[in-house]
Protein backbone atom coordinates (compact mmCIF):
# COMPACT_ATOMS: atom_id res chain seq x y z
CA UNK A 1 0.00 0.00 0.00
CA UNK A 2 2.63 2.29 0.99
CA UNK A 3 4.56 2.20 -2.50
CA UNK A 4 1.69 2.10 -4.92
CA UNK A 5 -0.17 5.53 -3.34
CA UNK A 6 2.95 7.91 -4.11
CA UNK A 7 3.32 6.02 -7.89
CA UNK A 8 -1.02 6.48 -8.16
CA UNK A 9 -0.21 9.86 -7.33
CA UNK A 10 2.16 10.80 -9.27
CA UNK A 11 0.59 8.86 -12.45
CA UNK A 12 -2.26 11.13 -11.32
CA UNK A 13 -0.34 14.33 -11.29
CA UNK A 14 0.96 13.92 -14.31
CA UNK A 15 -2.43 13.48 -15.70
CA UNK A 16 -3.70 16.61 -13.93
CA UNK A 17 -0.90 18.68 -15.34
CA UNK A 18 -1.24 17.07 -19.13
CA UNK A 19 -4.84 18.14 -18.70
CA UNK A 20 -4.27 21.31 -17.74
CA UNK A 21 -1.17 21.87 -20.59
CA UNK A 22 -3.99 20.53 -22.77
CA UNK A 23 -6.89 23.04 -22.12
CA UNK A 24 -4.32 26.11 -21.80
CA UNK A 25 -3.19 25.23 -25.38
CA UNK A 26 -6.48 24.85 -26.66
CA UNK A 27 -7.54 27.87 -24.84
CA UNK A 28 -4.96 29.81 -26.22
CA UNK A 29 -5.77 28.20 -30.00
CA UNK A 30 -9.04 28.67 -29.60
CA UNK A 31 -8.12 32.59 -28.46
CA UNK A 32 -5.79 33.42 -31.35
CA UNK A 33 -8.86 32.01 -33.44
CA UNK A 34 -10.75 34.43 -32.43
CA UNK A 35 -8.24 37.33 -33.06
CA UNK A 36 -7.73 35.96 -36.19
CA UNK A 37 -11.45 35.72 -37.49
CA UNK A 38 -12.10 39.18 -35.82
CA UNK A 39 -11.57 42.11 -37.99
CA UNK A 40 -12.83 44.38 -35.12
CA UNK A 41 -9.92 43.54 -32.60
CA UNK A 42 -5.98 44.15 -32.74
CA UNK A 43 -3.48 43.16 -29.95
CA UNK A 44 -1.90 45.92 -29.82
CA UNK A 45 -1.75 49.47 -31.37
CA UNK A 46 -5.12 51.58 -32.70
CA UNK A 47 -7.59 49.69 -35.14
CA UNK A 48 -10.42 51.34 -36.38
CA UNK A 49 -13.35 49.74 -38.14
CA UNK A 50 -16.10 52.11 -37.83
CA UNK A 51 -16.61 55.15 -35.45
CA UNK A 52 -18.72 55.69 -32.21
CA UNK A 53 -21.25 58.58 -33.81
CA UNK A 54 -24.62 60.39 -33.82
CA UNK A 55 -23.73 62.14 -37.21
CA UNK A 56 -24.86 60.22 -40.40
CA UNK A 57 -21.33 60.33 -41.42
CA UNK A 58 -19.67 56.68 -43.10
CA UNK A 59 -16.63 56.36 -45.49
CA UNK A 60 -16.24 54.15 -48.70
CA UNK A 61 -13.19 52.23 -48.58
CA UNK A 62 -11.91 50.39 -51.70
CA UNK A 63 -8.94 47.34 -51.62
CA UNK A 64 -6.76 46.08 -54.16
CA UNK A 65 -5.32 47.08 -56.70
CA UNK A 66 -4.66 49.80 -58.76
CA UNK A 67 -5.55 47.91 -61.67
CA UNK A 68 -5.96 49.10 -65.29
CA UNK A 69 -9.74 49.09 -66.98
CA UNK A 70 -11.43 49.36 -63.43
CA UNK A 71 -9.34 52.77 -61.71
CA UNK A 72 -11.04 54.88 -64.34
CA UNK A 73 -14.58 53.69 -63.96
CA UNK A 74 -14.63 53.83 -60.46
CA UNK A 75 -13.00 57.40 -60.42
CA UNK A 76 -15.43 58.41 -62.54
CA UNK A 77 -18.22 57.25 -60.70
CA UNK A 78 -17.17 59.00 -57.72
CA UNK A 79 -16.48 61.97 -59.41
CA UNK A 80 -20.10 61.92 -61.01
CA UNK A 81 -21.15 61.78 -57.44
CA UNK A 82 -19.05 64.20 -55.78
CA UNK A 83 -17.78 61.91 -53.05
CA UNK A 84 -14.62 60.81 -51.71
CA UNK A 85 -13.52 57.50 -50.65
CA UNK A 86 -10.76 56.02 -49.56
CA UNK A 87 -8.48 53.46 -51.63
CA UNK A 88 -6.26 50.60 -49.99
CA UNK A 89 -3.80 49.50 -52.56
CA UNK A 90 -0.95 47.27 -53.10
CA UNK A 91 2.63 47.89 -53.91
CA UNK A 92 3.09 46.27 -56.32
CA UNK A 93 0.32 46.72 -58.21
CA UNK A 94 0.84 50.62 -58.09
CA UNK A 95 4.48 49.50 -59.27
CA UNK A 96 2.85 47.76 -62.20
CA UNK A 97 0.32 50.50 -62.90
CA UNK A 98 1.45 53.68 -62.40
CA UNK A 99 -1.27 55.15 -65.15
CA UNK A 100 -3.72 53.99 -62.89
CA UNK A 101 -1.56 55.17 -59.73
CA UNK A 102 -0.77 58.33 -60.69
CA UNK A 103 -4.64 58.52 -61.79
CA UNK A 104 -5.45 57.81 -58.13
CA UNK A 105 -3.08 60.26 -56.36
CA UNK A 106 -4.02 63.53 -58.31
CA UNK A 107 -8.04 62.48 -57.73
CA UNK A 108 -7.52 63.61 -54.29
CA UNK A 109 -9.56 60.36 -52.39
CA UNK A 110 -7.44 59.47 -49.68
CA UNK A 111 -5.09 55.83 -50.47
CA UNK A 112 -4.00 54.27 -47.75
CA UNK A 113 -1.26 50.90 -47.19
CA UNK A 114 -2.79 46.98 -48.05
CA UNK A 115 0.81 45.47 -48.33
CA UNK A 116 3.55 45.03 -51.25
CA UNK A 117 2.28 41.82 -52.35
CA UNK A 118 -1.06 40.86 -49.91
CA UNK A 119 0.01 38.35 -48.42
CA UNK A 120 -1.00 36.67 -45.60
CA UNK A 121 0.84 38.21 -42.85
CA UNK A 122 -0.28 35.94 -39.35
CA UNK A 123 2.78 34.42 -38.99
CA UNK A 124 5.31 37.21 -40.71
CA UNK A 125 8.28 37.63 -38.67
CA UNK A 126 9.03 41.32 -37.94
CA UNK A 127 11.13 42.58 -40.73
CA UNK A 128 8.94 41.09 -43.47
CA UNK A 129 6.18 42.55 -41.65
CA UNK A 130 8.74 45.86 -42.07
CA UNK A 131 9.89 45.60 -45.56
CA UNK A 132 5.73 44.89 -47.06
CA UNK A 133 4.88 47.94 -45.16
CA UNK A 134 7.61 50.53 -46.05
CA UNK A 135 7.83 49.63 -49.36
CA UNK A 136 4.23 50.20 -50.19
CA UNK A 137 4.74 53.30 -47.94
CA UNK A 138 7.89 54.55 -50.50
CA UNK A 139 5.87 53.57 -53.63
CA UNK A 140 3.13 55.93 -52.38
CA UNK A 141 5.25 58.71 -51.38
CA UNK A 142 7.31 58.03 -54.80
CA UNK A 143 3.89 58.92 -56.87
CA UNK A 144 3.78 62.15 -54.52
CA UNK A 145 1.08 61.56 -52.29
CA UNK A 146 1.11 63.41 -49.04
CA UNK A 147 -1.81 62.59 -47.11
CA UNK A 148 -1.17 60.07 -43.87
CA UNK A 149 -1.07 56.59 -44.21
CA UNK A 150 -3.24 54.15 -42.46
CA UNK A 151 -3.09 50.59 -43.23
CA UNK A 152 -5.54 47.89 -43.67
CA UNK A 153 -4.03 43.87 -43.03
CA UNK A 154 -4.50 41.76 -46.66
CA UNK A 155 -7.50 39.66 -45.58
CA UNK A 156 -8.07 42.07 -42.31
CA UNK A 157 -6.23 39.63 -40.39
CA UNK A 158 -3.02 40.15 -37.88
CA UNK A 159 -1.58 38.19 -34.79
CA UNK A 160 1.65 39.49 -33.28
CA UNK A 161 4.21 40.65 -35.26
CA UNK A 162 1.97 43.15 -37.23
CA UNK A 163 0.49 44.63 -34.79
CA UNK A 164 3.47 44.96 -32.89
CA UNK A 165 5.08 46.64 -36.13
CA UNK A 166 1.60 49.03 -36.38
CA UNK A 167 2.14 50.18 -33.00
CA UNK A 168 5.41 50.80 -32.59
CA UNK A 169 5.46 52.89 -35.62
CA UNK A 170 2.24 55.00 -35.06
CA UNK A 171 0.43 53.20 -37.58
CA UNK A 172 -3.61 53.66 -37.71
CA UNK A 173 -5.09 50.16 -38.52
CA UNK A 174 -8.43 50.94 -40.15
CA UNK A 175 -10.60 47.86 -40.91
CA UNK A 176 -14.76 47.63 -41.48
CA UNK A 177 -18.06 46.89 -39.98
CA UNK A 178 -19.68 46.37 -43.27
CA UNK A 179 -18.60 44.06 -45.66
CA UNK A 180 -21.61 42.84 -48.40
CA UNK A 181 -19.43 41.11 -50.39
CA UNK A 182 -19.78 37.06 -49.70
CA UNK A 183 -17.79 35.95 -52.56
CA UNK A 184 -19.63 32.56 -53.04
CA UNK A 185 -21.26 32.73 -55.88
CA UNK A 186 -24.49 35.54 -54.34
CA UNK A 187 -22.76 38.23 -55.26
CA UNK A 188 -25.00 40.12 -57.78
CA UNK A 189 -25.01 44.05 -57.88
CA UNK A 190 -28.52 43.79 -56.25
CA UNK A 191 -27.56 41.59 -53.35
CA UNK A 192 -24.14 44.11 -52.54
CA UNK A 193 -26.95 46.47 -52.59
CA UNK A 194 -29.28 45.46 -50.04
CA UNK A 195 -26.58 44.17 -47.73
CA UNK A 196 -24.87 47.28 -47.39
CA UNK A 197 -27.89 49.13 -46.81
CA UNK A 198 -28.98 46.89 -44.45
CA UNK A 199 -25.82 46.68 -42.51
CA UNK A 200 -24.78 50.60 -42.88
CA UNK A 201 -25.46 52.74 -39.05
CA UNK A 202 -23.67 56.45 -38.90
CA UNK A 203 -19.58 55.83 -38.39
CA UNK A 204 -19.47 53.05 -40.14
CA UNK A 205 -16.58 52.27 -43.11
CA UNK A 206 -17.70 50.39 -45.96
CA UNK A 207 -15.56 47.75 -47.73
CA UNK A 208 -15.54 46.80 -51.41
CA UNK A 209 -13.44 45.35 -53.80
CA UNK A 210 -13.98 46.68 -57.12
CA UNK A 211 -10.78 46.39 -58.90
CA UNK A 212 -11.10 42.24 -59.51
CA UNK A 213 -13.93 40.28 -59.80
CA UNK A 214 -16.82 40.27 -61.57
CA UNK A 215 -17.67 43.94 -62.31
CA UNK A 216 -20.74 43.41 -59.18
CA UNK A 217 -19.49 45.73 -56.85
CA UNK A 218 -18.65 48.52 -58.70
CA UNK A 219 -22.03 47.95 -60.47
CA UNK A 220 -23.59 48.18 -56.99
CA UNK A 221 -22.13 51.59 -55.98
CA UNK A 222 -24.10 54.12 -58.07
CA UNK A 223 -27.33 52.52 -56.07
CA UNK A 224 -25.56 52.61 -52.78
CA UNK A 225 -24.55 56.28 -52.91
CA UNK A 226 -27.78 57.54 -54.13
CA UNK A 227 -29.79 55.70 -51.88
CA UNK A 228 -27.54 56.46 -48.81
CA UNK A 229 -27.42 60.08 -50.09
CA UNK A 230 -31.24 59.84 -49.93
CA UNK A 231 -31.11 58.73 -46.28
CA UNK A 232 -29.02 61.97 -45.20
CA UNK A 233 -25.68 60.47 -45.27
CA UNK A 234 -22.87 61.95 -45.64
CA UNK A 235 -19.48 60.05 -47.55
CA UNK A 236 -16.33 60.81 -46.17
CA UNK A 237 -12.65 59.32 -46.44
CA UNK A 238 -11.65 57.58 -43.39
CA UNK A 239 -9.22 60.42 -42.46
CA UNK A 240 -12.34 62.69 -42.47
CA UNK A 241 -14.25 60.39 -40.78
CA UNK A 242 -12.00 59.78 -37.64
CA UNK A 243 -11.65 63.32 -37.51
CA UNK A 244 -15.66 64.70 -37.72
CA UNK A 245 -17.15 62.18 -35.93
ZN1 LIG B 1 -7.05 42.86 -50.21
Amino acid sequence: MPKTRPIFYQYGRTKIVLLNTLISASLIMLGCGWIVKNEQFQLLGNLISHVETNKKIIALTFDDGPKAGRTQKILDILNHETVPATFYLNGRAMKNNPKETKLLVESGHELGNHSYNHPRMLLMSYADVADEIESTDKILREFGYQGDISFRPPFGKSLFMLPLYLKNNNITTVTWNVAPEYFNGSDTPEAIYQRTIEQVKPGSIILLHVMYGNGSSLAAIPKIIRSLKDQGYEFKTVDQLINES
